[in-house]
């Protein structure tokens, strides 16, 4: 009986766990999957509970469920450290043995140790972030989003949405800590967003952080200190603390680097933002789209390992990208074209909801999307 352990019960973890499941008789394999959260979060439309009123509810599932389908073993319990030379997994419950290792841990908002702000902000990293964020929205006097990448501005002009339905006229501030939003994207998607941005009110202040809490306000490094303001922490992220601590190379977000074949090493494979893989003189970006694929290629992999066959290596495909914006004003690559407006919007919610896991949930996420959340 060969042991496989799964850290993170995400896109990537799922997706690796669905195919392995499938040979566990003909290999015998047992395989079990390690997750701190009971429930798979699907990330992407966590902005769009605030706007558009996608209730959380659609946008989780039970990891246990799936594990009953597919007949995994599902643990819940937070991994806190490995020993990749005796393969074993730590867990508050003890250790676990294992034969092959998948690391799909994915990643978590980055406070970079300020802990002042990680008391005071709101952060959208599962479905409890949302509901904790979308309970107290109102009654602010102002609201900062502190980052101008894809998740940043998402929630801005959510919260733009949001505060209009309500007939509610505050001030939304994105604070970016670098001279522009979007950081390597194309000038013409800075553009398009930053003009998008003006129209809905909402003030991008660059080359300016969050310095941090005073008094219960949120201090801007180029003013003082704002009394009453909802703050919401979109400046990055980094993987888990387990995976920190691993004594090997990372990017500066702690991502695994992995080899062609995703290894870190013979029996250890890593899948999704968990991972850094080398790609066209950079990295590939956190994306679904790669973490479903690499999870199923990890699963493939360590099938052909166990047969004796050779590893495939893993060449990514990738059909783009887009920054949705709550107004359909969205902006992206699909397929190589360049896409602006409402078009890449229905691209998105298409893809999500086509993404999204159980009927109930797609349906829910297309009834609310069409309702505002209306009930
Ligand atoms: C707000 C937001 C919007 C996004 N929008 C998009 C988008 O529009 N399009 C897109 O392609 N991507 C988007 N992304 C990124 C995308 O969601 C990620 O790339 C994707 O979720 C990565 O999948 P994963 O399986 O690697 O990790 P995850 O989906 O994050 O899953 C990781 C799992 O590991 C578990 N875990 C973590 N640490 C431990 C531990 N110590 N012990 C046990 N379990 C652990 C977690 O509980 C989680 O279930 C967005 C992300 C966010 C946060």
């Amino acid at each position: 009986m060969k042991k496989i352990v799964i850290i993170g019960g995400g896109f990537a973890g799922l997706s690796c766990a669905k195919i392995l499941s499938r040979f566990s008789r003909s290999l015998g394999l047992e395989v079990t999957l390690i997750d701190k959260s009971e429930k798979f979060n699907f990330l992407p439309e966590l902005p769009d509970t605030v706007g558009r009123g996608i209730r959380p509810e659609h946008l989780v599932n039970d990891i246990g469920q799936f594990a009953r389908r597919f007949n995994f073993r599902f643990i819940h319990e937070a991994v806190d450290a490995l020993d990749l030379d005796q393969n074993k997994v730590f867990t508050r419950s003890g250790p676990l043995n294992y034969d092959y290792l998948v690391i799909a841990s994915g990643s978590e908002t980055n406070f970079y140790g300020n802990d002042a702000v990680r008391k005071y902000a709101y952060k959208l990293d599962d479905a409890v972030d949302a509901q904790r964020l979308i309970g107290s929205l109102e009654g602010k006097e102002r609201y900062f989003i502190s980052g101008g990448g894809y998740t940043g501005i998402e929630v801005a002009t959510n919260l733009r949405l949001y505060l209009n339905r309500r007939k509610i006229d505050k001030q939304i501030t994105i604070v970016e800590r670098a001279p522009s939003i979007l950081g390597p994207l194309p000038q013409w998607m800075k553009d398009y967003a930053s003009d998008n941005l003006k129209r809905l009110n909402i003030e991008v202040l660059t080359n300016v952080s969050v310095e941090g809490i005073e008094g219960g306000g949120v201090k801007l490094s180029n003013a003082g200190v704002f009394d009453n303001s909802l703050l919401i922490w979109a400046a990055g992220v980094k993987t888990a603390d387990f995976v920190q601590n691993l004594k090997t190379e990372k990017n500066p977000q702690g991502r695994i680097k992995v080899d062609t074949y995703l290894r870190l090493k013979d029996n250890c494979f890593v899948a999704g933002d968990a991972g850094y893989f080398a790609y066209r003189d950079t990295f590939l970006r956190m994306a679904v789209q790669f973490a479903i694929v690499q999870g199923e290629h990890a699963a493939k992999n360590i099938i052909r390992s166990i047969s004796g066959r050779k590893l495939i290596k893993y060449k990514p495909l990738d059909l783009g990208y887009i920054i949705p914006m709550a107004n359909n004003k969205s902006c992206g690559t699909v397929m190589g074209i360049n896409m602006r407006g409402f078009l890449p919007t229905v691209f998105h919610y298409l893809m999500c909801t086509y993404r999204s896991y159980g009927a109930g949930n797609k349906f829910g996420i297309l009834k609310d999307l069409v309702t505002g959340g209306r009930r």
